[in-house]
């Protein structure tokens, strides 16, 4: 078996991944604030960890991942888009959620096995709240039950920093509800006009109607859906401090028997000008306008995946170009070795589609992508069908492709004609008797059929004992004639 290495941000280092439960391995990446469209720079962590969850399930199987990525559906930021706009909160959370899951499909992202929604999960972070209040972790003060950062002699583990540099770097905020200035908030008061559910209870009564921090939403999703020990954490760096640091803090306390995630993965980010693109700086474009623009899913997919995802990156236009012109390459070989999803089908079905082991070990060692495509150049100077299935597998995983029957409208060939299904019946007829008839060294027959194929353009493809096709382009099915 393959063995993956990921570079692990809590430690440091590159570490040898080895699952808690090989037949349960669980991903946790923090996902969108969800009050407008996505930009480029949130389709990052997308794509991250999109590969990192498709090669655990090539290595350890399908039905032994579970990847979860939550919706922030209650943030300040969505109740000022609500003000703004005069738009009920839950018309604006599920339009962007619809947005999210189009853009994201259409760049070849699987969904996750759980995408859970932080207002559907608020009685677990409730109880959550209350477990650290009562093991003294956690403190209420004017309707807020704020963390005790001085109550986790850990904190600071994840980002490196000592917790009196953060107090210096942080410009924290002062209030007069904090008994330090480090502590953060769990739970905070709403106004009548704002979302709010009963609070947690201290000392036997209700701190009152509000909503939870942000933080405590992924300590309290992750241990209803994984437990108090999972596998893989995942986000942005910029989510580094405070966000997982805080979850870190809250999980430790409230489950000390756990370790929360065991291993820390971060992307950095996506720049503009050497700048985070954000919403905050406005310096940003989403996945969106690039789509309208007409540049295909795949081709910012590729052009994503070429940078190592522990190294910024900007898009710019050159590697756009770059992208579509390795694409077109990649789809027109393909296309023109007879590559369809009829085809692809039947190789999966007779065992013999196979992937590449070099490039499965050059993405195991970290998601080392630029390397994975280096080896797809390679890969894919195959000159035989035979030999072009490693990689027609690589660009599977990668996402490159879902939908073989895409293929050829990819490659920029005229679509295949739709095919009836009993034209196919016919010349699948004629490829078995022309099998048979060989089997029987019956050469006159297998040869008459030969012809027959051959005279209606039908493209024969033999590949290991397994006979496939596809109309050329004079294909002219009325000389199938009563033959079949
Ligand atoms: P947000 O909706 O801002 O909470 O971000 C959702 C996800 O996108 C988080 O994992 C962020 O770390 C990530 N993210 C935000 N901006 C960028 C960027 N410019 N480059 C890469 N990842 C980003
Ligand atoms: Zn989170």
């Amino acid at each position: 078996m393959t063995t993956i290495r990921l570079h692990d941000t809590k430690t440091r280092r590159k570490v040898e991944f080895t699952p808690i439960d090989p037949e349960n391995i669980r991903l946790y990446v923090c996902g969108p604030t969800v009050y407008d469209r996505a930009h480029l720079g949130n389709a990052r962590p997308v794509l991250v960890f999109d590969l990192l969850y498709r090669l655990l399930r090539e290595i350890f199987g399908p039905d032994h991942v579970a990847y979860a990525r939550n919706f922030t559906d209650v943030d300040d930021k969505i109740n000022a888009r609500a003000a703004q706009t005069g738009r009920p909160i839950r018309e604006i959370t599920n339009e962007t959620i619809l947005w999210y899951h189009q853009d994201m499909d259409v760049l070849g992202a699987l969904r996750p096995d759980h995408e859970p929604r932080a207002t559907d999960y608020i009685g677990q972070m409730v109880a959550m709240i209350e477990r650290l209040v009562l093991s003294g972790h956690a403190y209420a003060a004017e309707g807020h039950v704020m963390f005790s950062v001085s109550s986790h002699a850990e904190y600071g583990a994840l980002s490196g920093r000592a917790v009196e540099d953060m107090i210096a770097g942080a410009r924290v905020e002062v209030a007069p509800y904090k008994r330090d200035p480090m502590d953060f908030v769990l739970w905070k008061p709403s106004r009548d006009d704002e979302p709010g559910w009963d609070g947690p209870v201290v000392e036997g009564q209700s701190v009152g109607r509000g909503r939870p921090g942000w933080h405590i939403e992924c300590s309290a999703m992750s241990y209803q859906l994984f437990g108090e020990s999972f596998d893989i954490h995942g986000g942005g760096i910029d989510l580094q401090f405070p966000h997982h640091e805080n979850e870190i803090a809250q999980s430790a306390c409230a489950h000390p028997e756990g370790d929360f995630a065991r291993i820390w993965m971060h992307n950095e980010m996506l720049q503009v000008e050497g700048k985070k693109m954000s919403k905050s700086l406005g310096n940003f474009f989403t996945v969106r306008d690039l789509l309208d623009r007409g540049v295909p899913g795949e081709v910012i997919r590729l052009v994503m995946l070429g940078t190592h995802y522990r190294k910024p990156m900007d898009w710019t236009e050159d590697k756009r170009a770059e992208a579509e012109a390795t694409l077109a390459k990649w789809y027109g070989i393909l296309h023109a070795h007879g590559f369809t999803a009829r085809m692809v089908k039947g190789l999966k079905a007779s065992g013999e589609w196979c992937m590449d082991k070099e490039f499965l070990g050059v993405l195991a060692n970290d998601l080392n992508t630029p390397g994975a495509i280096a080896r797809m150049h390679v890969l894919a100077a195959a000159k035989t069908p035979a030999k072009l299935v490693p990689f027609a597998a690589t660009l599977e995983l990668m996402g490159l492709i879902e939908d073989w029957d895409a293929l050829a409208t990819l490659a920029g060939a005229d679509a295949a004609p739709a095919i009836a299904p009993e034209v196919d019946a016919a010349v699948t007829a004629l490829l078995s008797r022309r099998a048979q008839a060989r089997a029987a060294k019956d050469w006159a027959e297998a040869d008459r059929i030969r012809d027959i194929l051959s005279a209606a353009g039908v493209q024969v493809t033999d590949m290991g004992g397994q006979a496939s096709w596809q109309p050329g382009p004079d294909f002219d099915e009325t000389k199938l004639g009563g033959s079949a």
